[in-house]
């Protein structure tokens, strides 16, 4: 759908403003982290906000204001978070989010974007397959001194694909993800196996800032691969490789013969089933970071393409169900940290209202500024809790969380849930 379809949602937009805050009162607890946008949080100009960003669109629709470096910077100072999509749905069924992201596609296609920043990444992934610019042999070095099956459908199968992404395969901090979730696995008889070499990136880079030629490309080739593989299960650690698997590729019109699952779903199922046995926590009061992309926008997403009912002939509602961002996956990983006992200590934004880390939407790459303004707001309301760990199950979050706290020098640990899990060693 492109972004001419939804302008009578730009139309219908009242200029409320509810898409800058965390959007109930019962929610709030405190003025100083009742900002939802971190684009807002940071430029205090209307034009950054969603609403704002629907005027600039509708107004270029009209032919009111025509494209421009800066009406692209704009754009593209958004992490595409969806918090103000999920503030809007309280009292719309606007497609806010899906209109946020249109608006980068259109740009695109009118040559202006995405930003320079970004074009490496999209030559990475066209030459490499990865986004970190490294040959695909590397892909499986982390698991060299593990007993992992690398699965090829034919002779080497399995009940799941372990997919583990760009940046757990190559991050010299961040393997180590893949290396505790291995192991996990191994130790709970989990009968898997990983592509190594011949893994490809999942796409969103590509995705989020408006490249959809190169997301349907490799996204169909990807779900080619995974169904020849015969496996029941993809399950992946990023919360972005998840967020594309669960809602992205189902709008790519290839069927999908297997589920899709993050991590932290699994070692919760292998809680429930007495298969993981993880050591007791003995790191002291932690606080749990819910990524965008396993929080609001972990519930499966789907665009309603323009469809309207009337209600009572004469309310126009979508067809569509609206995705409110609260049936994320958000239960599972304070579930296991439960579990664990580690005594945890809530944020104020926090699941369908977490504050974003300011990594996504190509603006850790693009927008710098923006990504460590938002990773340092993070880290305050982190250290607010009093607790000296902060937990996460992103690659994207813990990098930049990583970043904000030694630019901060702030006395907090980031950590992974497969850290807390493993207790270091599994
Ligand atoms: S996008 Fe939604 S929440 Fe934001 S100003 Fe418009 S109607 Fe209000
Ligand atoms: S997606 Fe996030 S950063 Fe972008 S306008 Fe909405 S709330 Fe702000």
């Amino acid at each position: 759908m492109a972004l001419k379809d939804y302008k009578k949602d730009m139309v219908r937009c009242a200029r409320c403003s509810v898409c800058k805050f965390i959007p109930l009162s019962s929610i709030i607890k405190s003025w100083r982290f009742a900002y939802g946008c971190p684009a807002i949080a940071r430029y205090h100009f209307h034009s950054y906000s969603a609403g704002g960003k629907l005027i600039l669109a509708l107004s270029l629709l009209e032919g009111r204001i025509t494209p421009s470096p800066k009406l692209r910077d704009v754009v593209y100072a958004c992490t595409l978070c969806g918090l103000c999509d999920h503030a809007c749905k309280i009292g719309t069924d606007m497609e806010v989010l899906e209109i946020l992201h249109e608006f980068r596609v259109h740009l695109v296609e009118k040559g202006e974007g995405p930003l320079e920043a970004h074009r490496p990444i999209i030559e990475s992934i066209k030459n490499y397959g990865n986004v970190w610019m490294q040959p695909r042999a590397r892909r499986e070095r982390w698991a060299k001194d593990l007993d992992v099956k690398i699965l090829d459908g034919k002779k080497v199968k399995a009940d799941v694909l372990y997919y583990v992404g760009c940046t757990y395969s190559y991050d010299p901090e961040l393997q180590r993800v893949a290396i505790n979730t291995a192991r996990i696995f191994q130790t709970a008889g989990v009968d898997f196996g990983i592509l190594g070499r011949n893994e490809v990136c999942c796409v969103s880079p590509a995705y989020m800032v408006g490249v959809t030629s190169l997301f349907e490309e490799v996204g169909r080739a990807n779900i080619e691969l995974f169904n020849e593989l015969g496996v029941e299960t993809v399950v992946t650690s990023c919360a972005g490789c998840y967020s594309m698997f669960k809602s992205k590729y189902p709008r790519l019109g290839v069927k999908m013969n297997f589920e899709v699952k993050h991590t932290v779903q699994v070692f919760y199922e292998l809680l429930q089933k007495g298969k993981l046995s993880p050591a007791r926590w003995n790191g002291g009061q932690v606080t749990y970071h819910d990524p965008c992309h396993l929080g609001r926008l972990g519930e499966r997403r789907e665009p309603s393409h323009g469809r309207e009912k009337y209600v009572l002939g004469t309310m126009p509602v979508k067809e569509i169900p609206k995705a409110m961002g609260a049936k994320g996956i958000c239960d599972e990983p304070r579930a296991l940290l439960d579990a664990l006992g580690a005594e945890g200590k809530e944020m104020e934004r926090r699941r369908e209202y977490a504050w974003c880390c300011g990594a996504g939407g190509g603006v850790k790459t693009g927008v710098p500024d923006l990504a460590s303004f938002a990773s340092g707001e993070r880290i305050q309301e982190a250290v607010s809790t009093g607790a000296g760990v902060l937990v996460t199950a992103c690659p994207w979050c813990e990098k930049n969380l990583q970043d904000a706290v030694e630019q901060a020098r702030a006395g907090l640990r980031i950590l992974d849930i497969t850290d807390v899990i493993t207790g270091g060693e599994v």
